[in-house]
């Protein structure tokens, strides 16, 4: 087979040339990484996890008719990806405090906020993803007024839906992350959701009882990660719990 052309290696995932032209071939590794970077780990078949959740959250986007960039799974671990301009912003939604906003506004871990919050962080690893206004995002050229105005918009239907199909499956969306990109459609240009949607980048409840299970299960050190993404796995009917064994009696004569 022709050795592929690598167009870009990230922490968690490595992007290729795609099959034809516009596509991209998206392969998810076991790397884990948090606090930007200082914490790492390899766990084997988290890839595989994030590539098949990734997969339901997105598939499930576009048929609600939000676009996102996603084609269709290739394998365990890749998934075919229409390729687009990356806005550098990462969109943050919150509908519970938890992480970086608890420090920050001095809340407690699981505040339910007024109402659902947007807050948009560079995109740099050099300068640890700092959090920016709408202000700094349309004077330094990001992202137009109007494009940011879409991408409200947008988070706030992503919100809608992730809420949704965790809530009906027993988990609370506290948080997530997406990220937007640029494609011309027919002369038009549209902003879809792109990168991934997954544990690694939500927060994930448990309703009842507030069990995490997320990246922060890695970041806080709270146990399996792989048996965390694997519970959301099995609850969003993404993957099948194992059946219990039958073992039939035996005759003895
Ligand atoms: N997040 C992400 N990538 C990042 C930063 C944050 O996917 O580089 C996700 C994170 O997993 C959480 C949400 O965005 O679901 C809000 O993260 P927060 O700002 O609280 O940062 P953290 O506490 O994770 O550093």
């Amino acid at each position: 087979m022709a050795k592929r052309k690598k167009l870009y290696e990230g922490k968690a995932k490595v992007l290729y040339e795609g099959p034809e032209p516009g596509t991209i071939v998206q392969y998810f590794k076991d790397d884990t990484t948090a606090f930007n970077g200082d914490k790492k780990e390899i766990i084997d078949g988290k890839g595989v996890l994030t590539n098949r959740l990734s997969e339901y959250f997105m598939a499930g986007l576009n048929s609600a008719g939000i676009p996102t960039h996603f084609l269709k799974r290739l394998n365990m671990r890749e998934q075919l990806v229409r390729y687009c301009e990356i806005i550098p912003i990462e969109i943050i939604l919150r509908n519970f405090a938890a992480g970086s906003i608890c420090s920050r506004l001095g809340l407690d871990e699981g505040t339910k906020l007024p109402r659902p919050v947007i807050e948009y962080c560079l995109k740099s690893d050099e300068l640890n993803d700092p959090l920016v206004n709408e202000e700094h995002i349309t004077s330094f050229g990001w992202a137009s007024q109007q494009e940011l105005d879409e991408i409200q918009f947008l988070v706030f239907r992503v919100n809608d839906f992730l809420s949704g199909v965790t809530y009906a499956a027993g988990i609370q969306l506290v948080d997530f992350k997406i990220e937007v990109g640029r494609v011309c459609d027919d002369a038009f240009q549209a902003l879809i959701v792109v990168d991934e949607i997954s544990p690694d980048s939500c927060r994930l409840w448990d309703i009842e009882t507030g069990e995490k299970f997320d990246k922060d299960v890695f970041r806080q050190d709270l146990g399996s990660l792989l048996e965390a993404y694997t519970e959301i796995a099995h609850r969003l009917g993404v993957m099948q719990r194992p059946s219990k064994t039958i073992v039939k009696p035996t005759l003895i004569t």
